[in-house]
């Protein structure tokens, strides 16, 4: 997943990307950095692998392939499957999963026309599947066997999902009801012999939006958009380094505290104790004095 650090309007350093944007109808150009993360998902623990940054007008999908193929030869065998983006759906990047014995789902917006084509075509004639996930009623139309996304060497199997959300709340005493409509395509390289619908649909969506949800939080909470020192290395170890602290810290909060003791206290008030223990030494930690039992 592409992310994005530091914006400033003065060039810092010479490996900035630069991009205009428009400030009172003024057209300015502004600095930052980009970096693809590689990120373990599926388990209880968040894991942020690495990191690539993506130099001065490359593309994010070139500076992808490099961060994957470094990824296959350290940790292969972590994982089957790469998730990606709309804007993997491309035959290189394919390929080189298919290659090193990984199957790809990734989310499809239409970039390989012939095959949306086709896919909406079949949709067209097929009765869909449904269930229901909680107040998420879902229509599923799923084929496999489309050999037109050029250059792909395999045949793919497309996914569109019509999820319909009902939301209930409270307006002038009394219950609104709310209907939302979400449409969701995504191609694999995964057969329905390996992957029923369901399932699919489940690890395309769900760990998708863990992902965001993850990059969400780490820049929100832990500083990763904070530029310590304006330098290529210095931003890439910054970086690293806040994956290890991110992981090491979520081990212990799951692997070391008890479930009861984590009810009253969320892995963010977990890093705020550390940090209040580092500046007051004698405090005790919550979780080797508990309070109140
Ligand atoms: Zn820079």
């Amino acid at each position: 997943m592409d992310m994005n650090f530091f914006s400033s309007r003065h060039r810092c350093c010479p490996q900035c990307s630069e991009r205009t944007v428009t400030v009172k109808d003024e057209e300015v150009t502004e600095y930052f950095h980009r970096g693809v993360v590689f990120h373990l998902v599926g388990f209880q623990v968040a894991i942020p692998l690495d990191v690539e940054m993506i130099q001065p007008g490359e593309g994010e999908v070139i500076a992808a392939k490099r961060l994957l193929q470094r990824g296959m030869r350290r940790y292969g065998r972590f994982f089957d499957v790469v998730l990606a983006d709309a804007l993997y759906v491309e035959a290189p990047f394919f390929n080189c999963c298919l290659e090193h014995g990984k199957d790809v789902i990734a989310v499809f917006k239409g970039e390989q026309r012939i095959l949306f084509q086709d896919a909406q075509g079949v949709f067209s004639l097929m009765k869909p599947k449904l269930w229901k996930e909680g107040r998420c009623q879902i229509r599923a139309w799923d084929a496999e066997g489309f050999t037109t996304a050029e250059g792909i060497e395999v045949p793919l199997r497309v996914l569109h999902t019509e999820e319909t959300v009902t939301e209930r709340h409270r307006q002038n005493h009394r219950w609104i009801e709310k209907t939302e409509v979400h449409h969701w395509w995504w191609v694999t390289t995964l057969p329905m012999s390996r992957l029923s619908t369901c399932l699919l649909w489940c690890i395309a969506h769900r760990r998708w939006e863990i992902e965001n949800d993850l990059f969400h939080t780490l820049v929100t909470y832990w500083s990763l958009n904070h530029c310590f020192k304006h330098q290529p290395t210095a931003i890439l170890n910054f970086v690293l380094t806040l994956f290890i602290a991110f992981v090491l810290l979520q081990s212990f909060y799951y692997g070391n505290l008890k479930p009861q003791r984590r009810l009253h206290l969320t892995l963010i008030g977990l890093a705020t104790e550390l940090h209040l223990g580092l500046v007051v030494m004698q405090i005790p930690a919550p979780w080797i004095c508990p309070r109140g039992g």
